[in-house]
């Protein structure tokens, strides 16, 4: 286990966690298994299935962050991170196995990071479409508040361009 890369998973999370370390282990295994390094680009691509404390780890060593656009969440909420390489066309889907249950929280984060990793994930093929990359929009300022949003944001009311915010949605659908 590279202890400088976990500290500094560490660091940025703000504490350890079992959680943090599925995410860590789940870089490992990547960089094994497909030769990833850290992201510069978006030339690696993670869609992470939940929003939980491992997702940080994946920031951190892969270089996948929210704020490059390869990053993407899909809720499904299961444990389970999948990773796309957009040079060579490479993809592994890898999700957490369930857990023994007579551990504790240390011994369960001791054991994710030290146990074998076919033992802490299963792996197989994404069943899902690499996503594209991320688009830049031309910027469009509401006709009601004068917000500027992206054009893919923008709705058309009363024949003016405006906001999510200032939209009123028309909603007759059954609660
Ligand atoms: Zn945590
Ligand atoms: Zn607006």
């Amino acid at each position: 286990m590279n202890s400088n890369l976990w500290k500094k998973s560490v660091d940025f999370h703000g504490h350890e966690c079992p959680g943090l370390a599925i995410g860590f282990r789940a870089c490992e295994a990547v960089k094994e298994k497909l030769g990833l390094q850290f992201s510069t680009d978006e030339e690696v691509v993670c869609v992470t299935e939940n929003d939980a404390c491992g997702v940080d780890a994946v920031q951190v060593i892969t270089g996948c962050t929210f704020g490059k656009g390869n990053l993407i969440y899909r809720g499904t909420g299961k444990m389970a991170f999948s990773f796309f390489n957009r040079k060579t066309g490479e993809s592994l889907r890898l999700i957490a196995k369930p857990s023994k249950q007579d551990m504790d929280r240390q011994q369960r984060q001791d054991y994710i990071l030290s146990a074998p990793i076919e033992e802490v994930f299963s792996f197989g093929e994404p069943s899902f479409q690499l996503p594209e990359q991320a688009r830049l929009f031309t910027t469009i300022v509401c006709e009601s508040c004068g917000e500027g949003a992206p054009e893919h944001k923008i709705r058309l009311q009363d024949d003016k361009k405006v906001c999510i915010d200032c939209f009123k949605a028309y909603d007759r659908g059954w609660k």
